[in-house]
């Protein structure tokens, strides 16, 4: 029988439960990039309807846009809406029943100073509430030599690890581009992890504290035409034969990320699924699902986007023009589309949370 979590956020040794639980299972968490409280909403009440724990993460941008466009200092609004963020997580996630696993995504060279401002954050909320403000943070720094790569991880991990907190590290480059980060012109090699460098990972980390792992194979941000990605799912099962034999691990040592899922054949998922990915990060697709809604909405009910009241017939349309109206069919699509990822992952019906009751009483 599956261990059960207590609905809310997890962190530390429930966070580890989980993802034992999604690999034991062969199944995987969708982690969706939020920008808003309506997002978030939306993801948590998808979960809730799927049965599901999920992850809800938030890029630099995302977390900018969360703190609003117009707020006066951009690093400020960076780490002010990614903590805005987390607190509203904290606040509900309880509610909807399910586990959620707080990420932020990509972080590169220049980046390192937001995550370390959110850890800041996270040792003060740490030591008001018992527990980190998020799961888990991410340093993406792929781009620079795997010495850096892994010093800096370290680094930012053995302060991570105090507060019962996770990184997740990315190695190889996943093609494409995610909020400004990552680039186009990448040399192919780059695109397949080397399963050596894996476990260099492995070694450098492992002693330290909680990771996952970001591995290349092939995957690509973003929806392209077909034929233009080769996904070799294969190359995971090499990098954790690798660290298996070499330490005399367990099975499918690695908790592995599959960046950019958006668009992804369906086989192929299926595969990495086998070889211990426990996050497959899905953005792309749920932003279109999203704009789908809207946009449906609006070609609908063009008039109400247009006048207040009917020029001809005097109608009014504030019942159209509410944005509780538009935003929830946004929601609802974005909803439809997570239905459609829990479904791929094989993670409907499995919450850990399942034997559990939402919490009750206010906090
Ligand atoms: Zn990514």
């Amino acid at each position: 029988m599956p261990a059960s979590l207590k609905p809310g956020v997890v962190w530390g040794d429930s966070y580890k439960t989980l993802v034992k639980a999604c690999k034991e299972g062969q199944y995987a968490l969708p982690a969706v990039n939020v920008v808003g409280t309506s997002s978030i909403n939306a993801v948590m009440e998808a979960a809730a309807k799927n049965k599901a724990d999920v992850i809800i993460q938030l890029s630099n941008g995302g977390a900018e846009f969360y703190a609003g466009k117009g707020c006066p200092d951009s690093f400020q609004a960076k780490v002010l809406g990614a903590v805005s963020a987390a607190r509203h997580v904290h606040l509900l996630a309880g509610y909807y029943g399910v586990a959620v696993v707080l990420h932020t995504d990509h972080a590169n060279k220049k980046l390192i100073p937001w995550v370390e401002a959110l850890l800041d954050h996270g040792e003060k909320f740490y030591k008001e509430c018992g527990k980190p403000l998020f799961t888990s943070h991410m340093l993406d720094l792929s781009e620079d030599d795997i010495d850096f790569n892994l010093s800096e991880s370290a680094r930012i991990l053995k302060r991570a690890a105090k507060i019962g907190m996770s990184i997740e590290i990315e190695l190889g480059v996943t093609g494409g581009e995610e909020d400004g980060v990552g680039s186009d012109d990448v040399d192919n090699a780059k695109l397949y992890t080397q399963p050596e460098d894996c476990l260099k990972a492995w070694n450098a980390l492992s002693p330290i504290g909680h990771f996952s792992l970001a591995a290349s194979f092939g995957n690509v941000h973003g929806v392209y035409k077909p034929g233009n990605v080769k996904l070799r799912p294969e190359i995971l099962k090499s990098a954790q034969d690798l660290v298996q034999k070499t330490h005399g691990t367990g099975k499918n040592p690695l908790d592995l990320v599959f960046h950019g899922g958006s668009g992804s054949e369906k086989d192929k998922i299926a595969a990495s699924l086998t070889y211990g990915v426990f996050k497959m990060n899905i953005d792309t697709d749920t932003q279109f699902a999203f704009a789908e809604g809207v946009g449906k909405f609006v070609s609908a009910n063009e008039k109400a986007f247009k006048y207040q009241i009917d020029p001809d017939d005097g109608a009014p349309y504030k019942k159209l023009y509410d944005p509780r109206k538009w935003l929830r069919q946004g929601e609802e699509f974005l909803i439809k589309r997570l239905d459609e990822a829990f479904a791929d992952l094989r993670s409907a019906g499995r919450s850990l949370c399942a034997g559990g009751k939402p919490e009750k009483k206010v906090a």
